[in-house]
């Protein structure tokens, strides 16, 4: 079955040509279908909109494999100089939560590089081939860098940085607008403020200097300046170093549709003489919340923690990720991620014991899984697919079983098979009231009291443990 996937670049559903398969690709033969995805700055808690990003990078990967592709996919960590604003703009984020935990720039990025592989393993989401750091390949951006000044695409702005000079890229903005060459134009009429230098408003720095009488932790010594580098430049240098000078898929949430991918196009087909330097940009939707966007300052940016806080599994986050099409906005609210979560556990309940493993070839020209694959086709049409899973399990067949049980395991995911739920955890008032009474003990160092009310709630057949913020009550 052809794969259709809607590509950014020419805001169509397009079929998917792998570069391997297509006439008028003549660079060394390529034996892998090349994926890359833009993940944001390991510097706090990512979101459950972040993860939505990581889940688009996955369901990609996932698709490709069904559909027999040998994929390489790779998943960049920016560990390193990303400024507040993606204009260039700004404090270094590391440097900012370096200052704020108290702790270096270098702990930062690890500290939360882990947070963010715990969350892909709870999320069932594999690691990617490869996961490179941008300060593992600084040589690489430099010699980026350098080429560039070479063949004159750049200017140097004194105390600030290295520029690339967007008027000289042909084509720049491409992936921005459909009508990108007149709104660039308009903008260029218009926004001569705030230029700091620059040529252009779309001019965009390949590397910072670090301000005078300023120590940056990431700073790094070159001939001529001390500097630190731009946060565009790293993604072309490791995707180009692990999947060649063209590829065939470039992912990444649909914020970066108007600065970060537009630069990575321009910086990296300048440097190779390519065009186009990726056939397919496929981006996701934001995840929002209530109706508006996630802000940390609204609190509303829920992290996986938050998720579990509430008694959700994050399995069930899953599922109410394959709920919207990765194309369109989704709307996170608390009763949705309810629903997500009572589907899930109707499903887990009807499929129990029912595990049957066959060979893909005794199912695959079953009306059930023809319709399963193809709504993966569709642009990985998710929603469709549970649909076709869900009116499936109306028919008692056991290929419907079979075919359950390796969407399952190649795709879904979900523990559909494996969990047990618990039913729902109901706290009654008079062991919050318990709970509570006992914090107040504490506070009042009554220790004897405390242990009291402790067994009290025991005997109330329920648990408590204590935690950070207070405490946790689960079913003995
Ligand atoms: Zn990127």
């Amino acid at each position: 079955m052809k794969l259709f996937v809607y590509n950014t670049l020419t805001r169509k559903k397009e079929l998917f040509v792998p570069l391997m398969e297509d006439p008028d690709y003549t660079w060394p033969k390529k034996d892998f279908v090349g994926l890359y995805s833009c993940w944001p700055t390991v510097y706090r808690d990512p979101t459950i909109g972040n993860f939505r990003a990581t889940f688009t990078a996955d369901l990609i990967r996932n698709t490709l494999k069904l559909l027999e592709y040998t994929v390489k996919s790779v998943m960049n960590i920016t560990d390193v100089g990303h400024l507040v604003s993606d204009a260039d703009e700004g404090e270094d984020k590391l440097e900012k939560w370096s200052k704020r935990e108290g702790i270096s720039a270098w702990e930062v990025a690890k500290k939360y590089e882990d947070v963010f592989k715990e969350g892909m393993r709870l999320l069932h989401i594999d690691e990617f081939d490869s996961m490179p750091r941008a300060t593992e390949n600084i040589p690489e951006q430099i010699a980026l860098v350098k080429t560039l000044e070479e063949k004159w695409y750049t200017y140097t702005v004194p105390g600030d940085g290295i520029y690339m000079d967007t008027s000289k890229v042909e084509d720049y903005g491409e992936l921005m607008w459909p009508n990108y060459k007149k709104r660039l134009a308009d903008l260029n009429a218009g926004e001569r403020v705030n230029m700091w230098g620059k040529k252009n408003p779309t001019d965009f720095a390949l590397r910072k200097f670090s301000p005078e009488n300023e120590q940056r932790q990431m700073e790094r010594d070159s001939p001529r300046w001390k500097w630190f580098p731009g946060w565009h430049i790293e993604c072309s240098a490791m995707s180009s170093k692990y999947l060649g000078n063209q590829f065939d898929i470039h992912h990444g949430g649909a914020d970066h549709i108007t600065i970060h991918h537009p630069n990575e196009i321009a910086q990296s087909e300048c440097w190779f003489d390519v065009h186009p330097r990726v056939k397919y940009w496929i981006h996701n939707e934001f995840l929002q919340v209530d109706g508006g966007r996630m802000w940390k300052s609204l609190g509303n940016a829920h992290t996986l923690q938050d998720i579990q806080n509430k008694w959700f599994s994050v399995l069930d986050l899953r599922y109410f990720y394959f709920m919207a099409q990765y194309g369109n906005f989704q709307n996170f609210t608390w009763d949705q991620l309810e629903a997500a979560k009572n589907t899930r556990h109707t499903l887990i309940k009807k499929l129990q014991w029912k595990r049957i493993m066959k060979d893909k070839k005794d199912f695959e020209s079953d009306p059930i899984f023809q319709q399963a694959i193809e709504a993966l086709c569709d642009d990985m049409n998710t929603p469709k697919l549970l649909a076709v899973i869900q009116s499936a399990l109306t028919m008692w067949w056991e290929n419907v079983f079979a075919i359950i049980t390796w969407l399952e395991n190649n795709l879904l995911k979900l523990w559909l098979f494996d969990a047990i739920i618990e039913e729902n955890v109901d706290i009654p008032a008079e062991v919050s009231l318990l709970a509570d009474q006992r914090v107040q003990a504490k506070k009042d160092k009554n220790y004897t009291l405390a242990d009291e009310l402790r067994n009290k709630i025991v005997t109330l057949w329920f648990q408590l443990k204590d935690t950070k913020d207070g405490y946790e009550i689960t079913k003995a």
